[in-house]
């Protein structure tokens, strides 16, 4: 039980790693995300992560929904909540649907991103789960390398990333 908290953490940490550092290839395509009105209602608190064996994978969405023949993960966000939203979040939402495709066998049309203002349906198309996995990959590949050189030049997520005061690279 504490590998699979430890792999969660991990992979989120990868992933928040990955956006800040700027390491991210540019993904074309990804869906923004439609505003949408929910009933929380009928959100079921997760107990347990979903683990995938396979893709070495685990993640633990803040809730799942049953709708009809489907269920969606949501993913509860605090702070600010953005016209749009942000890349990492549709990943973190996409992990989740990838899991719930794999540990409970029918595949989520969309997850659910749920902002303190406003909320948001990330579908899950084929597009989004091939650059998931093409993400997945390249943090792989890169968790061994002693050093990954900045791919952005976007002073402001320089100036709003939390690693900024150790990184070499940063911008400002
Ligand atoms: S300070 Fe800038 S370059 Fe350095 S890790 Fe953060 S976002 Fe990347």
């Amino acid at each position: 039980m504490i590998l699979l908290y430890l792999g969660l953490t991990l992979l989120v940490i990868s992933i928040v790693l990955l956006f800040i550092s700027g390491r991210q290839r540019q993904l074309a395509g990804l869906p923004g995300g439609r505003v949408i009105y929910i009933d929380t209602r009928a959100w079921g608190a997760v107990e347990k992560p979903l683990y995938d064996a396979t893709l070495g994978l685990t993640g633990k969405p803040d809730y799942l929904v049953q709708q009809r023949n489907a269920i969606i993960p949501v993913e509860v966000k605090t702070g600010r909540t953005p016209g749009a939203p942000y890349d990492s979040h549709i990943f973190q939402v996409a992990v989740y649907c990838l899991l719930v495709e794999k540990t409970q066998g029918s595949r989520p049309p969309y997850g659910i991103i749920h902002y303190p203002a406003r909320d948001f349906a990330v579908d899950f198309t084929p597009e989004l789960e091939d650059s998931l996995l093409d993400l997945l990959a390249n943090i792989r590949r890169d968790e061994h390398r002693p050093e990954v050189d900045r791919s952005h030049a976007d002073e402001h997520r320089c100036i709003h990333c939390g690693y900024r005061s150790v990184c070499d690279q940063k911008l400002a």
